[in-house]
Order: structure tokens, then sequence, then C-alpha cells
């Protein structure tokens, strides 16, 4: 299998670290409010990663955190006069609604920076007593980018240069930095932010190490593969490796995968541009997996554009795999339960082609839109040969093939149950009964399971209207 690895910029055989296990970190979100579809790329390019692992008998541990300490999350929690618990644990959960949505797997742990502050404590005194770090006058903790002789390896920087482009930059507030190279470990707190106790002062983690130390604790000193967009690789992930390394005295990650951006109009999408649309937006004008069929229809190192007309493309390149599986369910039940024939092991043959075909292409780094092609193959081979005449094993064999191979890219090809306008109906009266008897939480759940079963409420001035998504 091979990965192209941006810290030597070449594709790489895969080799673990432990026989049949993969240990993989993937950077996760900043949660302070819906995740829009930029988020959602590395969220739905590495749970297939870890999928395509899974199909090859691999144990994955995955772990990908929720950065629930930030400036953003904190403005907002100002706003709205709540603690930042509020905001942070608000939109967990919303994130894991989307994820759910999007068939992504849950990491098999999702840890909070927040809930991990006696880690960061431990490695950030580590880096001191090492000479990786120093403290400030004001107790900022700065981590010294001089005393790691490989920083800049993975963005392919030249400290040198780096320093010659920031020598005349002082920031306020950063004054106590010994090279405009440095970053912040821990910060002194400030008027109406959270705080935890230090040796250094009161205050907060920067950002950077809550990966090292996450990482570390769930996944060991050592992983397979750390992940994240592109934007990630200058600062965090070089970051990451200095802390990582420098506490622990060994190569932190093996592959290092980041994915290209997800743009409109050529730009990349950002919260910050205020160019985006939301996972949820999204979600309620399209079918799930049209999304998530979008982003693996291009390579996950290239840019990739969102256009209403890239969607319809993956509306009928997915309905056109639904379509075959939903066509094979149908014969299952109508041909007759005999062997194969002759003719139809030498169409076997030409499908076991096409599974090479996809596993190649998986194993070229990932080259999901070279899979879907594969699938594509099937597709149409089972169309033009699986009819009524067909035998029961040749139909049910295509069937399951299909099936395996979407399930490695989280496409689910089995037909939603149709739900009965009646029970709709019934659930939404109970709910208007449980608001007027004040029973909020009962309300609550209520649209909860409306939302599971594809069904979105909306309350107007005529009463409750709804709408399957
Ligand atoms: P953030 O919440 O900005 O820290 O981002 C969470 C994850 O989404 C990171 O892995 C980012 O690299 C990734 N990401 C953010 N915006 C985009 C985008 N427009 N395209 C692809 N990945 C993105
Ligand atoms: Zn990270």
């Amino acid at each position: 299998m091979k990965i192209f690895n941006t810290l030597t910029r070449r594709k790489e055989e895969f080799v673990p670290l432990e026989p049949g296990k993969v240990k993989m970190y993937v950077c996760g979100p900043t949660v302070y409010n819906f995740i829009h579809i930029g988020n959602a790329r590395p969220m739905i390019i590495f749970d297939t990663v870890r999928r395509y692992f899974e199909y090859k008998g691999y144990e994955v541990n995955y772990v990908s955190n929720f950065t629930d300490v930030d400036d953003k999350i904190i403005k907002k929690a100002n706003e709205e006069g709540v603690d930042p618990s509020v905001i942070s644990e608000r939109y967990i959960a919303e994130c894991k609604k989307d994820m759910a949505a999007l068939n992504v797997k849950p990491a098999t742990t999702h840890p909070q920076a927040t809930k991990e502050i006696g880690g960061m404590l431990d490695m950030i005194q580590t880096l001191i007593d090492k000479g990786h770090a120093y403290v400030a006058e004001d107790g900022t903790v700065y981590f010294r980018t001089k005393s790691f002789k490989e920083y800049g390896k993975l963005s392919h920087k030249n400290i040198d240069e780096l320093q010659s482009g920031f020598r005349e930059i002082k920031v306020t507030g950063e004054e106590g930095k010994e090279d405009p190279n440095d970053f912040v470990l821990w910060k002194p707190k400030k008027e109406g932010e959270p705080y935890w106790e230090s040796p250094w002062c009161k205050g907060r983690p920067g950002w950077h190490i809550e990966c090292s130390v996450m990482s570390k604790r769930y996944l060991g000193d050592q992983i397979d593969i750390h992940a994240g967009g592109e934007d990630l690789i200058f600062p965090h992930h070089e970051n990451e490796i200095a802390q990582s390394e420098c506490a622990n005295d060994k190569t932190f990650a093996n592959y290092w995968m980041h994915n290209g951006f997800l743009n409109i109009d050529n730009v990349k999408m950002s919260k910050s541009l205020g160019n985006f649309f939301t996972v949820r937006e999204i979600t309620e004008k399209y079918d799930p997996q049209v999304l998530r069929f979008f982003m693996l229809s291009a390579h996950y190192r290239g840019p990739l554009n969102f256009s209403a007309d890239l969607m319809q493309a993956s509306k009928n390149g997915l309905d056109r795999i639904l379509n075959g599986v939903e066509k094979l369910c149908d014969l299952e039940k109508k041909v007759e339960a005999k062997g194969m024939s002759q003719e139809e092991e030498a169409k076997v043959a030409e499908a076991k082609n096409q599974i090479q075909k996809f596993e190649a292409a998986m194993e070229d780094d990932f080259n999901t839109a070279d899979a879907i092609t594969a699938i594509f193959e099937l597709v149409r081979l089972s169309n033009s040969t699986a009819n009524e005449a067909a035998s029961k094993e040749y139909v049910t064999y295509l069937k399951e093939t299909i099936e395996k191979l979407c399930d490695v890219l989280g496409i689910i090809t089995e037909k939603k149950e149709e739900v009965l306008d009646e029970e709709i109906e019934a659930l939404i009266q109970a709910r208007q009964q449980a608001r007027k008897e004040k029973n909020f939480a009962l309300a609550d759940e209520i649209r909860g399971r409306l939302s599971d079963m594809g069904i979105i409420l909306e309350d107007t001035r005529e009463g409750v209207k709804w709408k399957r998504a």
C-alpha cells in the first residue's frame, strides 16, 4: 500500500509499526459553530482511509480531537453570556450528528483539550527540563525552536529563511520570545477567559500542545499516520513534531497525510472569509451520501471546487450505483436458487478483475476516483448480465461484491425503510402535547427521533410543518 508522505514528498510503501495494526491521529475541528463542508473533507477522507485498512484486516486505533478551548469559543461564550463549555459541548454534539449523517465512523477516542490539561502541563514541564522550552517574564512558556535541529522538516521550510522573514516583526505581547519562530505552549489568562493553575502562571495552553499530548496518551509516543487538512502543515503539524520529538526522543509519526482544500469559486472555504456552507445546510438540500460521494470523486490531495453542477453529477453517479444494487436485490427474490453457469463463472472472473482494480486504486495513495470507476464497471457488468434467467448464486455474488466495495467508501446501499406519513403525524402530535405540558426534554427527544428518521420540522405560525430530508 502506497501513501504520499508530506514529510518526504514521496509515495511510500506503508509499513505499520506493529503488524496488523494502524495507529492514526486526525486533527479535528475547533467547536464554536456548525462544521462547514470544508471541515467535512478530512473527516470523510480519513474515515475512508480507516475503512480501507479495516477492509484489509487491520485493527485501526483512530483518534480525533475536538479543540474546545480557543479565542473564538470564548468570544462566542461571552456574546451569549454562557460558559465556554456550553458552546463547545453544543457544537461537539452537532458535529457528531453531522458525522453520523455522512456515515463517518466515530473515532476510537474523541479527546477534548480541556480534559487533558494535566498531560499538557507534564509535557511542557518535560520540555522546559530538557531545555526545549523557556518561561518568559509574564509566565508565558515558549517552545525554543532553535533547540530542535529538524524544525521545518515537514513543511520543508528553512528555519534561517523563516527568521529573516520575521526579523522585523515584534508582535505586542510576544516580547518575551527569544526567537521569532518560537511558539506558545502556555499563556497567561486574560480577563474573562477560562484558566487553569500551572507552575508558570494561571493560564491556558497554546493550540499545538493538545495534539502532541492526546496522541501520546491514546496512541503512544509513536504513531503510524498523522493527518489533517493541508493548512495544518505549518505551523500546527511542524510544531507538533517539535514538541513530541523533543519530549519523547522518538520519531512522532511515520506518515503525514494532508487533504487539499475544498474551495468555492477557487477560494478556500473558511469561516473567517464567510464563503462557507455548513454540512447541515447542504444535507438538508441533498442526501448526505451525495456529499460524501462528491468528496470521494476527486483525489484527496488536490483542490476540490464545490458547485451545484458537481453535486448533481455526484447524485447521478451515486444513483447509478444504488439503482444497480436495488435491481440486484429485486432479482435475488425472483431468480432460481441454483449454482452459476459456466458463462456466469466467466463473468465472475471479470468482476474479480474489477475488485483488483478497486484495491490497486486504493493502494495507490487512496485514489478513490479510480476506485469508484471500478464500482461503476461492476454495476455495468451487472446491468448487462444479471436478468431473470440468471442463477441466484451469480446475482448474490454481484450484489454482495458491490455492497462490500461501497461500504469501504462509506456508501450505504441499503434502501432506507420508508416511514409512513401517519407515523410522522403521530410523533408530531406527541411532541405538541409534550410542549403543552412543558415537558421540553421529551419534545426535544421526539424532534431528535424524527430527525434520525430524516424528517425536518419547521415551527410556523400556521403550526408545525414537516418535510423529508
Ligand atoms: P479547523 O476547525 O479550522 O481547525 O479545521 C478542522 C479541520 O478541517 C482541519 O483538518 C482543517 O485542515 C480542515 N479544513 C478546514 N477548512 C478546510 C477546507 N476549506 N478544505 C479542506 N479542509 C479544511
Ligand atoms: Zn492537531
